[in-house]
């Protein structure tokens, strides 16, 4: 079994989780209602995309074929 040589300093050990922190994830307004949104998604709120309706607002999007 391979061991390591030295002991992992706290300062080492500092340095390699100082990458571990987890960044928000992406949010954006909705432009017709304002609601919270995915980026590049299809608004759960009001079914609009890109300035139009694209699914039933409220209806779960998924399996939904495009208009
Ligand atoms: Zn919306």
């Amino acid at each position: 079994m391979a061991v390591p040589k030295k002991k992992t300093s706290p300062s080492r050990m500092g340095m390699r989780r100082s990458h571990q922190a987890l960044s928000a994830a992406a949010h954006a307004d909705c432009a017709n209602c304002g609601e919270l949104k995915r980026p590049h998604h299809v608004c759960s709120h009001c079914g609009h995309y890109d300035g139009r309706e694209v699914a039933v607002a409220g209806k779960a999007l998924k399996g939904t074929v495009r208009a």
